[in-house]
């Protein structure tokens, strides 16, 4: 088989390394015509990790990134609402990685390049297209600088991986309007910083309404004197809001103010946020889930399939968990036609319950929660506001959801034992 991969992003490059290892033979189309250090931090959680281990790229990970130990809430008065850890350090046979995404990037990358042989893979390539016959599928390209076409490729299949702007999401779903506004404006950064509570803390704070923060470092002693790189997202309920593009820069002046007395013993959080180089802005976007991925030979995967809101972590490890299920169909079905559809079946509904609960429950529902029952204001005891059932319900709720209770986990094939051609 012959598997062509439009996207050379987080979804398809892990693509490319499961089919690689089940003997599956695949060539990725990437428009970007260099690998640039774009985008901030981002979090691989243990249902995701364990294939990225699987892969052999444990050590390489670890190295670049931090294993989060713990996630914690509190309100906009710096009071601690709930504390949980995560990763290995919750149990977990894998870790939790806070990474900045060039660098999860790279490693992918590096191994694809290295595994598939460079010739596989085509930077400048930009999909504009896919059409398909009874044999085969082709895809339509021009170069994403010049904008000369380039020669169509044909393949068994085609897998979109070509992100929330997916052209071939847009040809198999023309009528599909834009990316629908939560209300929720976002504006990220990174600041070098001295490691805060843990040095490996997952932090949420305050609420959407008055301003909410996540805050989590994602590189060890960036500076050679101990300081990490930590990456902070600062989200406000905003009524207005421009076309979400991965780089368009922030201006501060439009949200750091909803922060100005957030200075706790803990943090001072205005002057993290002062402290970044760069701003980005982006807003909370996502899509409905769609009534169907698969036409044929041609499928989508990661965010072209489900774009959902980064509320629970999961944009990047659902991509992953994608490529391991649609591997998994390649290699149980002869027929790619078959695979493609039972990888639809296994995914498209269990990926659009995660797109609806990132809308109503994700894990900083519990701050929602302390917010709403205080009517904002700071509280005696915590246990007065919510109970810790209640609290453990909330986040226990998100993780079965989304995969990656322990419970579930047990039951999952781990990788490699399914095929394992080398
Ligand atoms: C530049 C960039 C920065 C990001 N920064 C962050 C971040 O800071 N934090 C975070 O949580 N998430 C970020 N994301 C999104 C995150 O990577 C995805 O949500 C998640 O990893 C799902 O992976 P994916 O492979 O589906 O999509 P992506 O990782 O977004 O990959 C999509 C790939 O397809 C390529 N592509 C798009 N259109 C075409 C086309 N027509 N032809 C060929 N190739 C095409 C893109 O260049 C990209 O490489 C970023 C994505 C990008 C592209």
């Amino acid at each position: 088989m012959d598997i062509i991969i439009v996207g050379g992003g987080i979804g398809g490059l892990t693509l490319s390394l499961l089919l690689h290892r089940a003997g599956i033979g695949c060539r990725i189309y990437e428009q970007a015509p260099e690998t640039r250090p774009l985008g901030v931090g981002i979090n691989i959680l243990p249902h995701a990790s364990r294939e990225l281990a699987g892969l052999g790229l444990e050590t390489e990970l670890t190295r670049v990134s931090v294993l989060t130990r713990e996630a914690v809430f509190f309100n906009r008065f710096g009071q601690l609402i709930y504390r949980e850890p995560l990763g290995r350090y919750a149990g977990y046979d894998d870790p939790q990685y806070s990474i900045h995404r060039s660098e999860l990037h790279k490693v992918l990358f590096a191994a694809a390049s290295e595994r598939l042989g460079a010739d596989r893979i085509f930077t400048g390539w930009k999909c504009v297209g896919v059409t398909q016959d009874s044999s085969a599928a082709s895809a339509r390209f021009r170069d994403a600088v010049s904008g000369e076409a380039l020669p169509d490729q044909r393949g068994d299949a085609i897998v979109a991986c070509d992100g929330l702007h997916s052209a071939i999401r847009k040809a198999l779903h023309p009528a599909e309007g834009p990316p629908l506004y939560s209300g929720v404006n976002m504006w990220r950064g990174v600041s070098l910083w001295k490691p805060i509570l843990t040095g490996a803390s997952m932090i949420r704070a305050g609420w959407l309404a008055n301003g909410k923060m996540v805050i989590y470092p994602i590189a060890n002693d960036a500076d050679g004197q101990g300081r990490q790189l930590v990456n902070w997202v600062a989200e406000l309920q905003t009524p207005t809001y421009k076309k979400r593009d991965w780089n368009r820069p922030g201006d501060i002046h439009d949200f750091v103010d909803a922060f100005g007395d957030w200075h706790f013993d803990w943090l001072d959080v205005p002057a993290l946020i002062r402290a970044a180089d760069t701003i980005l802005e982006f807003p909370m976007v996502d899509q409905d889930p769609l009534p169907w991925w698969t036409q044929g030979r041609v499928t989508l995967l990661g965010d072209a399939a489900h774009p959902m809101y980064p509320r629970g972590s999961n944009g990047a490890g659902q991509a992953i968990l994608d490529a391991r299920a649609l591997t998994d169909a390649l290699v149980a079905q002869q027929d790619p036609l078959a695979a493609l559809r039972a990888y639809e079946t296994v995914r498209l509904p269990f990926t659009a319950e995660v797109v609806r609960m990132n809308r109503k429950n994700p894990p900083d529902a519990i701050l929602r929660e302390a917010f709403e029952r205080t009517g904002d204001k700071p509280f005696q005891r915590v246990e007065d506001v919510i109970s810790n059932e209640e609290l453990v319900a909330l986040s226990e709720g998100y993780k079965r959801v989304a995969g990656f209770d322990r419970q579930s986990l047990r039951t999952v094939v781990p990788p490699g034992d399914a095929h394992d051609a080398q």
